[in-house]
């Protein structure tokens, strides 16, 4: 009968491979969810608003950047005067976040457009933060661009909010270092990517990458950790964190050593 109230009253506790948690996204307290869902960078762990890790540890970096502290997005004080965009934002918290700041979710193919390696000087030093999660390595060479032009968006004292996948080792690979003048082609239930670079020269590829998603989800590159860091420090990002910590009572407990948030601040 102990045994019995015990598990009941405290199931996690009884039953290790389950957790509970708070999600900082919809502010829900999750019971009892697998801690291998948890885990799990894109399932959608949450119940109420299905928030994956990926998307929490988004808003902890951001929460933490800009407040100094880990608050739920629903305890986010509301203040019009800090501006923010979203790269193809997830709608579960952009909408969340559009209510609360000055913040605008931005796309590659429809309004309200956000072309980063093209942005034009009137979009200088306009925002507090930018939040770009998972789509750098899909952005075409070159990548350095889209970090300058990053950098050129924010605000003096602006932060950018950034996830993409990467390696611990090495340096970043290039898919199509060459790429010009490209399009993708399907042929059989297959796609092939056809790129004439700037000599002229025809390139044909077969073994491309798709990642999930809305919008333009070929895989240009694999990332490593040093390569990004020198790719913003290039770009004159200072004071840059990684957050790799977990935060087990909002659901961020990290598995993986290859895709955690980093923070980065332009100072001038
Ligand atoms: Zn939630």
């Amino acid at each position: 009968m102990k045994q019995f109230l015990k598990s009941f009253l405290k199931p996690t506790e009884a039953h290790p491979e389950l957790l509970s948690f708070q999600c900082n996204i919809c502010g829900h307290f999750n019971e009892d969810i697998a801690k291998k869902i948890v885990k799990s960078r894109e399932e959608q762990s949450c119940q109420h608003c299905k928030s994956s890790l990926r998307m929490r540890s988004v808003i902890y970096a951001l929460s933490m950047e800009l407040f100094g502290k880990n608050i739920i997005l629903p305890d986010f004080p509301e203040d019009k005067t800090v501006t923010g965009i979203g790269m193809s934002d997830w709608e579960g918290y952009a909408e969340l976040l559009s209510k609360k700041l000055d913040y605008t979710n931005t796309y590659y193919h429809q309004e309200p457009k956000l072309d980063i390696t093209d942005i034009i000087p009137e979009q200088e030093n306009k925002y507090d933060f930018i939040i770009s999660t998972d789509v750098f390595e899909h952005i075409p060479p070159p990548v350095e661009v889209a970090f300058i032009n990053a950098q050129r968006l924010l605000k003096p004292g602006g932060v950018l909010i950034f996830t993409v996948p990467y390696m611990n080792e090495g340096i970043t690979k290039e898919h199509f270092p060459d790429l010009h003048d490209f399009r993708i082609v399907t042929h059989k239930n297959k796609s092939f990517l056809i790129n004439i670079t700037k000599d002229g020269e025809e390139q044909v590829f077969d073994d491309l990458i798709f990642h999930g998603g809305n919008g333009f989800t070929l895989e240009m590159r694999i990332f490593t950790k040093k390569s990004l860091l020198k790719e913003l420090e290039s770009a004159k990002f200072e004071h840059i964190k990684i957050y790799s910590d977990n935060i087990s009572k909002f659901g961020i407990i990290w598995q993986i050593s290859w895709a955690f948030p980093i923070a980065a601040r332009k100072i001038i």
